[in-house]
């Protein structure tokens, strides 16, 4: 009955309706207009906000009907009026009723529904209360009211328990059944308080000793409650009809105190419906694709309606205030609330700016039914009896103005805060069980994980500790075996040697006793191997069990570290064994070297030369060319040469001494020196000679440089290492002879290299090789006396070749005087390249003066005469012929050839 609602803007359709009512309340019927939505909810349609609490923006218009009930004739009316006709005439399928003035006169009223006398309690429910009620249900608030003279069967529409018969309940009772029967019990909620409102004060019929309760109304919302009234939940239709009859109990006893009748208050039950629901999902469309959707989750909302059904007190007080038997003051009080509420529906249905809801309680508490957001239903009651056919006018004209009351339904949500918490609060829970239950399970599960963990990594530990034990004493044990019986082999073989020395032609040089000593050597080693195999097994066996525990294991890495520090130390522990091994090898390679050395000695009754390449690159050890390997070159094959290169960078000097001297003997064979250069072995001997630390190093290093200085190829890889500034660096420092010797033998291998020439001067290999004839040990010599004959010859042949013209470099060095003196040197191997040499000087004329001032011609005559070999005797005699120069001096000083 808000004073700002929505109102019937028409007012073409006051009062009495002659003709019949307007079309636009003809063709309404007493079912809501609500717009069309499912199952019959016309909150669905309603569009939601987000608000916290709120009612829908716009609502639906909603106007309030009205039906006309007829009671009819009762026993005394059927006697008394036996001869008078109905005052009222229905048309209930033209839902028209026609009120008679007089026999001939009549005037007509159409109303949403009309009702016989006839009509049931079910059909009169149906029509006037069932779409309220369902709206109820749909969160809306609504209303149904009885108004009617006293008599007219209001409480018998309403308020009718049925008790011996159902099927005369009334709308009290459906309306709950029906409510009942639509909600849940575990989400929803109803609860009721009933009222009676007797001279403006509100009485509590479910606590009678609350007899007057205030209105309270929320500023904000304009909402009206009760707070002082009793509010009874509700869990079943026995418990409502129990309370109904203790309000009903109450109601007479508070009427006889008051010394009143039921039909002077206004009886108002009101049934408080709480319904959870959730939200629609929203779906929002994306910007990229219109048909894709994010939807967001339904929120939980609660609606709160109110179903208020009033049965009005006796309408006839309005129109006969002050009536026999009753108090001024009584009389005024009891209209004041029903002229009150003709008045705001008088005025709304005028459209009247002033509605004058605070006038009465009952406006005030019904301000929402008229005019308000409720829908609303009326039912007016009227009696059939002619005798109060003014009382029925006066109903009629009001059913008629109510039903020009437009309300704007509008639905009422909230966010369900209470229900969300609880729920939320309850999933928190099991979160947190659920979580704590996980929590213990991980602590459990890692518990064990780290325990089995730690039981196979000390069991593994301890297997590994073992067998690495047991496999060290074992290498141990059988590497000093092994290398006590290489000793005594090796002292064996000494005193072999030295007796087969004296007793060489017992022996004739072969010695079957180094073969077996080999064999054994050889059976030793292979035992070695196997056992370096096992171990090899055994340490990867370890470490496969070790990365599958490592791999299981969750826990124990300490363990798993102290594990691999251990199998580090067995990988560095297996490297030195191997090491020892190579050693080993190396070392037996050695022997057999010095062996198979020796017996050659032996059978030609020499020195034992350890290097036969120097001398006479031809006569090394040629046993490969027959096509069979040597007993060395088969050891050299099984331990590997990059190995044997290895141990040239031993830490152990003795290790590296030994490497250097099996390097040595290798490249002293030619099938071996491309292998070693390959390897690097050029390269390595090359940085010992630089890293000069100890003499027999140096010795053998330049020695084997020696060897391999034989090769052409490797002669140039020798000059681009830097090998002639360094071989000429060792020629100036070394004093032991033999280093020196094998120095001079490499350079003088240098000297026979065409291409070599320039640099050999340019680098001080010239000087170097001439430097060393401060050493007078013969075999020192004779190297240099070779390097200078090759080195004269590579100069002829350039000239010869015409590449080369000029002076020779060799006199330029000033080795002339040397070259001169030595021609006649006892020892025949130097003579004999002293002597080549000159005759490769003395063939280009560019060297003959110089040759003839240094005294060269006379050594050259007398090579002529003297030199027992007869070629070189025609060579000198034809270079000297061959020359101008030497012709005219031999002229001038009367030397004939
Ligand atoms: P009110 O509440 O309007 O004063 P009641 O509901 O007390 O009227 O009705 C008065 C009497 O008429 C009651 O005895 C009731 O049983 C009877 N009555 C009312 N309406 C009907 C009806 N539609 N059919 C039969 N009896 C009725
Ligand atoms: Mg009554």
């Amino acid at each position: 009955m808000a004073s700002n609602g929505y109102r019937n803007g028409t007012g073409t359709n006051k009062g009495a309706i002659k003709p019949p009512a307007s079309s636009n309340i003809r063709s309404s019927s007493f079912k809501s207009r609500l717009p069309p939505s499912s199952n019959h909810s016309p909150g669905s349609a309603l569009r939601r906000t987000s608000s916290a609490s709120f009612t829908t923006a716009a609502g639906v218009p909603g106007r309030v009907r009205v039906a006309v009930r007829l009671r009819p004739r009762n026993a005394e009316e059927s006697t008394a009026d036996a001869d008078f006709a109905d005052c009222v005439e229905l048309q209930p399928e033209l839902k028209r009723l026609k009120l008679r003035k007089n026999n001939w006169e009549s005037e007509t009223y159409e109303f949403d529904e009309v009702l016989t006398e006839f009509a049931s309690q079910k059909r009169v429910y149906e029509v006037v209360a069932k779409p309220v009620v369902e709206s109820v249900l749909d969160g809306y608030n609504g209303t149904v009211m009885a108004y009617g003279q006293t008599g007219t069967g209001k409480t018998f529409t309403l308020g009718r328990l049925g008790e011996e018969d159902t099927s005369a309940r009334g709308i009290m009772v459906r309306s709950m059944e029906e409510i009942l029967v639509n909600v849940s019990r575990e989400t929803d909620s109803i609860s009721v308080s009933y009222l009676q409102l007797y001279m403006e004060t509100i009485q509590d019929l479910l606590d009678p000793a609350n007899d007057n309760i205030s209105i309270v109304e929320d500023p904000r919302t304009g909402d009206v409650s009760l707070p002082g009234a009793t509010h009874v939940e509700i869990k079943d239709e026995q418990s409502f009809l129990e309370l109904l009859r203790l309000g009903e109990a109450h109601r007479i006893a508070a009427n006889t105190k008051l010394n009143t009748e039921s039909s002077r208050s206004h009886a108002i039950l009101m049934v408080h419906v709480k319904r959870s629901v959730l939200g629609e999902e929203v779906a929002i469309p994306t910007e990229s694709d219109k048909s894709s959707h994010f939807v967001k989750p339904p929120k939980p909302l609660v609606r709160k309606s109110k179903l208020v059904l009033v049965d009005l007190a006796g309408s006839e007080r309005v129109q006969k205030s002050g009536s026999e038997g009753h108090m001024l003051e009584e009389a005024k009080s009891i209209n004041l609330s029903l002229s009150a509420l003709g008045k705001c529906i008088n005025a709304l249905a005028e459209n009247s700016a002033h509605v004058p809801i605070r006038d009465s309680k009952l406006t005030r508490l019904l301000r929402d039914s008229f005019g308000g957001t409720a829908r609303t239903s009326l039912i007016v009651t009227i009696g059939p009896s002619p005798r109060h056919r003014g009382e029925t006018a006066s109903t009629i004209l009001f059913g008629q103005r109510a039903m020009k009351v437009e309300n704007m339904l509008r639905i009422k949500e909230e966010f369900d805060y209470k229900s969300l918490a609880r729920r939320l609060e309850i999933q928190l829970d099991k979160l947190i069980a659920e979580n704590e239950r996980q929590q213990k399970a991980f602590d459990d599960e890692v518990e064990r994980i780290n325990l089995e963990a730690q039981n196979r990594v000390s069991e593994v530990e301890r297997n590994f500790t073992d067998a690495l034990e047991k496999e060290r004493l074992k290498c141990q044990m059988e590497y000093m075996e092994s290398v006590k019986k290489l000793e005594e082999k090796m002292i064996e073989n000494q005193q072999k040697h030295q007796h087969d020395g004296f007793m060489k032609d017992k022996c004739n040089g072969e010695g079957p006793g180094f073969c077996e000593d080999i064999a054994v050597i050889k059976k030793l080693l292979e035992k070695e191997t196997h056992m370096r195999k096992e171990a090899e097994k055994e340490v990867n066996k370890l470490k496969s069990q070790l990365g599958q525990h490592m791999d299981a294991g969750a826990g124990g890495d300490a363990e798993i570290l102290k594990l691999q520090i251990a199998l580090e130390d067995e990988v560095h522990q297996k490297k030195k064994l191997e090491e020892e091994i190579i050693i080993l090898r190396s070392q037996m390679l050695q022997l057999t070297f010095e062996a198979d050395q020796m017996r050659r000695c032996l059978a030609r009754g020499g020195s034992g030369n350890a290097y036969p390449g120097l001398d006479s690159p031809m006569s090394q050890v040629r046993d490969s060319l027959s096509g069979h390997k040597t007993p060395v070159s088969a050891l050299f094959d099984q331990v590997g040469v990059e190995k044997i290169l290895d141990l040239l960078e031993s830490e152990d000097a003795n290790v590296r001494i030994h490497a250097v001297k099996v390097v040595a003997n290798l490249a002293a064979e030619e099938a071996n020196q491309e292998r070693i250069v390959e390897a690097g072995g050029l390269t390595s001997l090359l940085m010992l000679l630089r890293s000069y630390e100890d003499e027999t190093v140096r010795r053998v290093a330049a020695g084997a440089i020696a060897n391999l200085a034989m090769n052409e190829a490797n002669q140039e890889l020798i000059m681009v290492q830097g090998g002639i500034s360094l071989l000429s660096t060792t020629a100036s420092d070394a004093e032991d002879p033999q280093t020196l010797r094998m120095v001079a033998g490499a350079i003088a291998n240098l000297c026979g290299n065409d291409k070599l020439q320039a640099t050999l001067r340019s680098e001080g290999g010239i000087k170097a090789l001439l430097g060393m004839v401060r050493c007078r040990h013969p075999d020192v010599l004779s190297q240099v006396a070779r390097g200078i004959a090759n080195f004269a010859k590579c100069e002829s042949r350039a000239s010869t070749n015409g590449i080369r013209s000029g002076r020779s470099l060799l006199i330029d060095e000033g080795a002339l005087p040397w070259i001169v003196q030595s021609a006649n040197n006892d020892a025949a191997p130097i003579r004999r390249h002293i002597e080549l040499a000159l005759c490769h000087l003395a063939q280009h004329e560019a060297n003959a003066k110089d040759m003839i001032n240094g005294g060269a011609l006379w050594e050259l005559v007398r090579i002529t005469r003297d030199c027992s070999r007869e070629d070189i005797r025609s060579l000198a005699r034809r270079t000297l012929n061959s020359s101008l120069l030497f012709r005219s001096e031999m002229r001038r000083l009367r030397i004939e050839l």
